[in-house]
């Protein structure tokens, strides 16, 4: 289906070189010689296929925020909660911020994202070009990121084993609906501007071949530099403060993030107490120390490793959004342990601070561009810049 006439062009993200578009068959990929990174894999599905997946989509995403997660059931008396329950209840007790952290990640964002992404393919199904493609497809790529239901998914797991300790839970329909969902996005995260491009320029439609990015400038370093300074100093509040308090017959205690986790492991549950170990302590400990190792040597100009670097950074963009599992956690502990004086669950300002740290880390990572390492090492030309724009 390539139209060969008109010659696409390709750049590599992590590493800044441009390339000239290759042919690729089925079960092939291209990848980048410099870096490493994968530059394209051969389409499987169709645009008409990705919109079936959309839709599927959009429909266990609904009924995912419609119906209860779990109901739990304390002396006879039953709660039942749904993720919006859990985001207004958060919000009524007092945590405004946790409450918009959570609300933006685990259904505004998504919600925009799948938004985007139906009136990209509900056009390109039919071999028409969407309206306003370009900021279209720049913030599908700008949102991804930001769309934590897998992490909320998780968060749900998490907070179920917590409380059959506590009391009897049921699973509800939104529980399930939340698995398909989850699973159901992690497949879109394989739909990218650059992938969607492609899509379009094989219909045949007018879709313009990515701009050359500017070579990136130094002001990122400040800025990274800047961002993980504010994480590191809310680092300490997010480990000291509760991040919540459970109440039940009239005695009171607080947890910090670590306390769940030696509770979560007297409990028995050393395998759910892993995960919150790795997702609350060890991904965000692990973040700040490798970007800032790679800004470090970024700023040393030197040419060491450039590749293992590079693939440092795309794992600690990866990781990012998994450090917010606690506040989901919290959160929906807080909206099922509802009962009065029988057991009441709320969250600390240790939560308000970890949402702070995730997000600014978060930003770091984006923020920082590995582009730059290549260039301050010398690499500086766009290597197949030249002979790409004589073919044109
Ligand atoms: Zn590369």
């Amino acid at each position: 289906m390539s139209d060969h006439a008109t010659p696409h062009r390709l750049s590599c993200h992590h590493c800044g070189v441009a390339y000239q578009r290759p042919v690729l068959a089925p079960g092939e990929w291209a990848t980048c010689f410099r870096c490493g990174s994968t530059l394209e894999t051969y389409a499987v599905f169709s645009a008409g296929a990705w919109l079936a997946v959309l839709i599927a989509t959009v429909i266990s995403f609904a009924l995912a925020n419609a119906f209860p997660v779990a109901t739990l059931y304390v002396q006879g008396a039953g709660q039942a909660a749904s993720f919006i329950d859990a985001v207004v209840i958060t919000w009524n007790v007092g945590y405004p911020e946790v409450a918009a952290i959570t609300f933006a990640a685990g259904f505004f964002l998504p919600a925009c994202q799948l938004g985007l992404l139906v009136w990209i393919f509900s056009a390109l199904a039919v071999g028409r070009m969407p309206l306003f493609f370009e900021t279209v497809i720049h913030w599908v790529d700008r949102l991804k990121p930001w769309c934590m239901v897998p992490v909320f998914l998780m968060g749900v797991m998490v907070a179920v084993v917590k409380l059959a300790g506590l009391a009897s839970l049921t699973p509800g329909i939104g529980l399930f609906a939340t698995a398909t969902s989850a699973i159901l996005i992690t497949a879109l995260t394989r739909l990218n501007s650059e992938k969607i491009r492609s899509m379009a320029h094989d219909l045949g439609l007018p879709a313009k071949p990515a701009p050359i990015s500017k070579p990136p400038s130094l002001t990122i370093i400040m800025r990274t530099w800047a961002l993980m300074l504010g994480a590191v100093i809310l680092y300490i509040p997010a480990n000291m403060l509760p991040i919540m308090r459970v109440s039940t017959m009239g005695s009171e205690s607080a947890h910090t993030i670590m306390g769940g986790v030696i509770e979560l492991w007297h409990m028995g549950s050393w395998d759910i107490a892993l995960v919150v170990f790795i997702a609350s302590v060890a991904v965000p400990l692990f973040k700040l120390v490798a970007l800032g190792t790679l800004v470090f040597l970024t700023q040393q100009r030197t040419g060491i490793k450039l590749r293992e670097r590079t693939h440092l950074y795309v794992i600690v963009e990866f990781i990012g959004q998994w450090s917010m599992l606690d506040v989901f956690v919290v959160i929906l502990l807080s909206a099922l342990g509802h009962f009065g004086s029988l057991l009441s669950i709320e969250p600390g300002g240790g939560a308000a601070a970890f949402g702070g740290v995730v997000i600014l880390t978060m930003l770091a990572a984006m923020g920082f561009d590995p582009c730059l390492a290549w260039r301050l090492a010398g690499h500086r030309k766009h290597l197949r810049r030249a002979d790409l724009e004589s073919t044109h």
